[in-house]
């Protein structure tokens, strides 16, 4: 597996001290988080970049690549893992030390073994972050964790997508402003067939006129859950600077602490009443 450990602030466009102070969670509610760095793991399948001359020109080291070397500068460690790895990159060691996972899947769903979703589930359960992209809607993981089809309308067209943010409060939209927009994107389309969210995040426009519920949060067990939609693998999305705010605020809430693991079963009376 690769490691990432970027130290270098200077890259960014617009670079000012501020705004890596930001990022770093050295302003705001970041600011505990600073003193520990969250363990990322991003995964990515990897079979379009290798297999599609478009894609590979868009993502020539891979869309995780791509994401790893924007989230360089928030300041996470970062590893990325591939379906070719043996236990699919996933290991039980790798997982245990994992705090965020990120994932995205298209072609090859069909690929993970149940064992290997098994033990996602189980960790997220156990209180690992998951942040699930764009095509991953239809993973097994995914799919597991909600309990429905996930199913969607899409249209590959090259449209115009602009992703409101409804939910203002919420530290995922921090430095987003009202909306962005990505000028290219393939549409998804409601109904989509998830567990009503927890929270919702962003509302998705697209040109063609659908509207889709683009950012959601699902907490499942001790784990906390983060769906974005952006990212078809045709569009440079994952180097759109807004975007990669969003996976990384969504990397800083989904790692956050959580409580106590709690016990279940048979259970003795905490006061005497008998
Ligand atoms: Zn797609």
């Amino acid at each position: 597996m690769n490691r990432y450990k970027y130290t270098t602030y200077a890259k960014l466009p617009c670079f000012d001290h501020e705004r890596e102070m930001t990022m770093r969670g050295l302003i705001g509610n970041g600011g505990m988080l600073a003193m520990k760095p969250i363990r990322v793991t991003i995964w990515n399948e990897y079979v379009h970049e290798k297999t599609d001359l478009h894609v590979a020109s868009i993502y020539p080291q891979g869309i995780h690549h791509a994401i790893a070397e924007g989230l360089s500068p928030y300041g996470f460690h970062i590893q990325t893992a591939t379906l070719e790895q043996p236990e699919h990159g996933l290991t039980k060691e790798l997982l245990d030390h994992t705090d965020v996972l990120i994932w995205w899947g298209h072609l090859a769903h069909d690929q993970i073994s149940d064992e290997i979703v098994n033990r996602l589930q189980a960790r997220v359960l156990q209180g690992m972050g998951l942040i699930v992209l764009h095509s991953g809607h239809f993973s097994k993981i995914f799919r597991t964790l909600m309990g429905t089809s996930c199913n969607l309308k899409w249209r590959e067209d090259a449209e115009r997508e602009r992703i409101w943010v409804v939910n203002p409060a919420h530290p995922i939209s921090e430095g987003i402003g009202e909306y962005f927009e990505l000028q290219t994107e393939e549409m998804y389309g409601e109904f989509f067939e998830i567990p009503t969210p927890d929270e919702l995040v962003f509302i998705s426009w697209f040109k063609g006129g659908e509207v889709f519920r683009s950012g959601c949060t699902f907490f499942r067990g001790l784990g906390k859950i983060f769906y974005f939609r952006p990212g078809h693998e045709a569009y440079p999305t994952y180097y759109n600077l807004k975007v990669l705010r969003v996976i990384a605020n969504a990397v800083r809430w989904a790692g956050t602490s959580h409580g106590t693991m709690p016990t279940f079963g048979n259970t003795a009376p905490l006061e005497k009443f008998r």
